[in-house]
């Protein structure tokens, strides 16, 4: 089967900066060369920073993998491309930006800009317990005023706001500033809570709205998202995903893989070994529509239709 992928997260960035690898080939799990498996592959590129780190020095941390990033010899010789808006249907390999907790604002409203400026269309405001943004997936607090400042800013440029790591009442704040901007709200990496009850999963309510405001959902492949003891492997995906169809999300399911960012199921060590998901679903009765939909179309559609700027 021809596939092709479209990953809505990958940590990659900061793992190419930390080891100094490239995008083209490296011992990651992500890289172009693994990738060549798809007949055309986008991968959004998360730029996040590690929790032990200062609001600042996450900061100055983003700049360093952004510049990285783009000096990669992959993009400075054209192997693969940086976009802000959706490429045609016969597009070399593409990258999207996102920023993953942005607590990095560290209360200046003005950096906003300064990611849209520099590629960032994608915007995970939290990650874990309580920041300048607001309450994470670990705790109950909703956005602080700064944190909604911040996000109505965002999506004012045109920017794209993810509730994955978002507590209930964060997520709550999130939909309500898309939805006065009429903009779709994504979780790029979470999956179904009542398949795997952890405070990353999406509750039930959450997946409707993000259906209803014409969002996408990525599928999660780290194991502790996956099935409850963690010892999950890539055919314990099938319950999320079908989870998600029985809701109606035929047109807004995705893979948000997290790549370079999470311990990955045995069987799946690398974005090259995705083909053994079409397998088992393939197998599970799936036709080959449906599943180039999850493994690219719905993805494609909604960069198609939401990144305009
Ligand atoms: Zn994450």
């Amino acid at each position: 089967m021809n596939l092709s992928l479209f990953d809505l997260h990958c940590d990659t960035a900061l793992e190419m900066l930390r080891n100094k690898q490239s995008f083209f080939q490296n011992t990651l799990a992500v890289s172009l060369q693994k990738a060549s498996v798809y007949q055309r592959y986008v991968q959004v590129m998360a730029h996040w920073t590690p929790y032990r780190l200062g609001d600042e020095e996450g900061w100055e941390l983003v700049q360093k993998m952004l510049q990285n990033l783009k000096n990669d010899p992959a993009i400075t010789e054209g192997k693969a491309v940086i976009q802000s808006v959706c490429p045609d249907r016969d597009h070399s390999p593409t990258l999207f930006l996102a920023v993953e907790d942005a607590r990095i604002l560290a209360n200046r409203l003005e950096r906003v800009d300064t990611l849209f400026e520099s590629g960032i269309r994608i915007l995970t405001p939290l990650w874990k317990g309580e920041s300048c943004i607001g309450g994470s997936h670990d705790t109950e607090k909703g956005l602080t005023e700064f944190g909604k400042a911040a996000l109505e800013r965002a999506v004012a440029l045109g920017m794209i706001l993810d509730i994955s790591h978002a507590s209930v009442a964060s997520a709550e704040d999130i939909f309500a500033i898309a939805k006065k901007y009429g903009r779709p709200v994504i979780a790029s990496h979470s999956n179904a809570y009542d398949i795997c009850p952890v405070s990353r999963n999406l509750r039930r309510e959450q997946i409707r709205e993000l259906i209803a405001s014409d969002g996408i959902i990525g599928i999660n492949l780290y194991k502790n998202f996956l099935k409850p003891n963690g010892n999950a492997t890539l055919e314990d995906t099938l319950a999320h995903i079908e989870y998600f169809l029985e809701m109606g999300a035929e047109q807004y399911l995705a893979l948000g893989c997290d790549m370079d960012g999470c311990d990955l199921p045995p069987d799946v060590p690398n974005i090259a070994a995705l083909p053994h998901l079409a397998e088992l679903m393939q197998r599970q009765g799936y036709g080959d529509e449906l599943i180039r939909e999850i493994f690219y179309e719905n993805a494609y559609r909604f960069a198609k239709k939401h990144f305009k700027t």
